[in-house]
C-alpha cells in the first residue's frame, strides 16, 4: 500500500524534531504535526526560558559580590516585565529557527492537533494522512494533586508568562522544577517558601548533595519546609491565597506554584483507535527500540516516561530515525551515566551512581568529598561552600559517580560525563593535570578518602 508519508511524527518538541529532521535527511518522506509551539516544552516552557530566568536571578549574586571587587553600585531595580519580554523575543526567534530546520530538511509541517484514527492513519484539522510509521513524541504536562482550590495554583507553564513577579510565593514539590523555580523567585526578590512532602527534597540525588543544597539554600534565606503538604487553597478578600497545610498551619502568599511532576500528554490522541498500550504508570509502553504494542507506531521522549531530559529525547529521536531509515548507523541509546544539572542557586551537577545507589548495587565504596569556599568569594563576605564528591569502586578503582553543588556545576559535570562513559578510574582522575586556578581542578586533586 502506498502511504502519504514514510514517517508521521506527532509533536515538534525535542524528540520529534530530531527524529523528523534526521529521517528526512536519510531520504524519508516525513510529516510533523504540532498543536502548540515549535520546539516543544524545552524551547517554550522548559529548559531555555528557565535558564534565562536563572541567569536573571543570578545577576543578584553578581551584584552582591561586586563590592568586594571594588565596585560601588547604585541601588539596583529589577523589572520582571522586561525580563519576560526579552525572554519571549528570544523564544520567538528560536521558534523560527525550528521552523526553518524542519522546512529546510524537507519535512512537511502541519499545524494543529493530531489524533490517531488507526495504526497507520492520523487526522489533523479534519484532514487524514496515512503513514508507514507513526512516531508519538507528544511530551508531558504538569500535574497538580487534586485538592480543593487547585485551580488557584499555577505551574511552570503559567509562571513563564506571569504579568508581575509575585511578592510572596509558595513553591510546592521537591524535584528539579521546584528547586529551580524557588531559586528564580527568591533570586529575583520574591519572599519564597518551598514546601516538600518528604524529609528532604531531591529524592534520588546523592545524600551529600541533598543536604549540602539544603544548607546553602537556607543560608540564602530560602524558607524550606519539609514534611509539609497543602490540603487546600482559598482566595482571600484582598486577592491573596491562603494555603492550609495538612498539619493545620496556614500560609498566605500571592502565588502558589506547583511542581509536583508531569504526566504523559495523551489528551485526545486517539490511542483507543490503535493497539498502543500504556504501562503501569500510564506512560506509553515501548520496547527497547521504542516500538509500542502497535507495530507501526513508535514513541519517544517524556511520553514514555524513562528519563525526562531533552538530550535523552534527542538521542531517542536520533535512534528511531536511524533504526527506520539508516539501520547500518543504528546504535541504542545508553541510559547509563547520563549527566544532569539542576539549575538551582547554587546549581547541582551529577553523573553516575550516588553513594547510596553504589552501596545498594553491592559495590565496596570509597568516597572522596571536598567542601570549600570558591576563590571568587574570598574577596566578599559570602560564606557559600562548594561541594564536590567522587564515588569510587574500591575494588576496581573505577569512578562510579561524580557530584557537585556549586557555581558552574552543570558546565563542569559535562566533561566528567565523558570520563565516566570511558570508564575512568580514580587513578586516571589523579593523573589528570588540573586547570589552575579553577574549582573544577578539585575533581582531580581529591586524595584523601572521606569514608
Ligand atoms: P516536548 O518537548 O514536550 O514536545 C512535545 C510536543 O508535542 C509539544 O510541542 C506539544 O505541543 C506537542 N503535542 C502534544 N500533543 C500533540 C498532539 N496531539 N498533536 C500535535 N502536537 C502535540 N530538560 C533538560 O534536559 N534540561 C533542563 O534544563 C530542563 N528544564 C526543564 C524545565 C521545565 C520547567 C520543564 C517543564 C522541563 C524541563 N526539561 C529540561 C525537560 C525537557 O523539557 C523535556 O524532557 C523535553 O522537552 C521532552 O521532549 P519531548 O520531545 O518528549 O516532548
Ligand atoms: P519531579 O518528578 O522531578 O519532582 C516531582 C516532585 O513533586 C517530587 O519532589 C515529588 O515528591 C513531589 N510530588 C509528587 N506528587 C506530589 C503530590 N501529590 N503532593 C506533593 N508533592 C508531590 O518533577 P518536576 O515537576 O520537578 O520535573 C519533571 C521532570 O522534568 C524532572 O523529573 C526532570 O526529568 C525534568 N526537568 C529537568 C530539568 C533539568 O534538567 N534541569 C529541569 C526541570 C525539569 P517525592 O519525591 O516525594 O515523590
Amino acid at each position: 500500500m502506498a502511504y502519504d508519508f514514510d514517517l508521521f511524527v506527532i509533536g515538534a518538541g525535542s524528540g520529534g524534531v530530531r527524529a523528523a529532521r534526521f529521517a528526512a535527511g536519510f531520504g524519508a518522506k516525513v510529516a510533523v504535526a504540532e498543536s502548540r509551539y515549535l520546539g516543544g516544552t524545552c524551547v517554550n516552557v522548559g529548559c531555555v526560558p528557565k535558564k534565562l530566568l536563572v541567569y536573571g536571578a543570578h545577576v543578584a549574586d553578581e551584584l552582591e559580590q561586586a563590592a568586594g571587587f571594588g565596585w560601588t553600585l547604585e541601588e539596583g531595580h529589577f523589572d520582571w516585565g522586561t525580563l519576560i519580554a526579552n525572554k519571549n523575543r528570544e523564544i520567538e526567534r528560536l521558534n523560527g529557527i525550528y521552523r526553518n530546520l524542519l522546512v529546510n530538511s524537507g519535512v512537511t509541517l502541519l499545524q494543529g492537533h493530531a489524533r490517531l484514527t488507526g495504526a497507520n492513519e492520523v487526522e489533523v484539522e479534519g484532514q487524514r494522512y496515512t503513514a508507514e510509521h507513526i512516531l508519538i513524541a507528544t511530551g508531558g504536562w504538569p500535574q497538580i494533586p487534586d485538592i480543593p482550590g487547585k485551580e488557584l495554583a499555577i505551574t511552570s507553564n503559567e509562571a513563564f508568562y506571569l504579568k508581575d513577579l509575585p511578592r510572596r510565593v509558595l513553591v510546592v514539590g521537591g524535584g528539579y522544577i521546584a528547586v529551580e523555580f524557588a531559586g528564580i523567585f527568591q533570586g529575583l526578590g520574591a519572599d519564597t517558601t518551598l514546601l516538600y512532602r518528604g524529609d528532604l527534597f531531591l529524592r534520588g540525588f546523592d545524600g551529600s548533595v541533598r543536604t549540602h543544597l539544603k544548607e546553602e539554600l537556607e543560608k540564602r534565606g530560602l524558607d524550606l519546609q519539609f514534611n509539609a503538604d497543602i490540603q487546600r487553597i482559598d482566595k482571600l478578600e484582598d486577592g491573596s491565597l491562603k494555603a492550609t497545610l495538612k498539619d493545620g498551619r496556614e500560609l498566605v502568599a500571592d502565588c502558589v506554584f506547583y511542581a509536583t511532576g508531569r504526566r504523559p500528554m495523551l489528551d485526545n490522541l486517539g490511542l483507543e483507535n490503535t493497539g498502543v498500550e500504556l504501562d503501569a504508570r500510564g506512560y506509553i509502553r515501548v520496547d527497547e527500540q521504542y516500538q509500542t504494542t502497535a507495530p507501526s507506531i513508535l514513541a519517544i521522549g517524556d511520553v514514555i516516561g524513562r528519563v525526562q531530559l531533552t538530550p535523552v529525547a534527542l538521542a531517542e529521536g536520533m535512534a528511531v530515525a536511524r533504526r527506520l531509515f539508516k539501520p547500518e548507523q543504528y546504535r541504542p541509546v545508553d541510559y547509563q551515566n547520563i549527566p544532569t544539572a539542576v539549575f538551582s542557586q547554587p546549581p547541582i551537577g551529577t553523573v553516575g551512581l550516588t553513594e547510596e545507589q553504589a552501596l545498594e548495587a553491592g559495590h565496596k565504596v570509597q568516597v572522596f568529598e571536598s567542601r570549600f569556599r570558591a576563590m571568587k568569594l574570598t574577596l566578599t563576605d559570602i560564606q557559600e561552600k562548594t561541594l564536590m564528591k567522587l564515588v569510587v569502586d574500591a575494588e576496581t578503582d573505577k569512578v562510579l559517580g561524580c557530584h557537585m553543588v556549586g557555581p558552574d556545576a552543570g558546565e563542569i559535570i559535562q566533561g566528567l560525563g565523558i570520563a565516566l562513559k570511558a570508564g575512568a578510574t580514580k587513578q586516571q582522575f589523579d593523573e589528570t593535570i588540573g586547570v589552575h586556578p579553577t574549582a573544577a581542578e578539585e575533581f582531580v586533586t581529591m586524595r584523601t578518602v572521606t569514608r
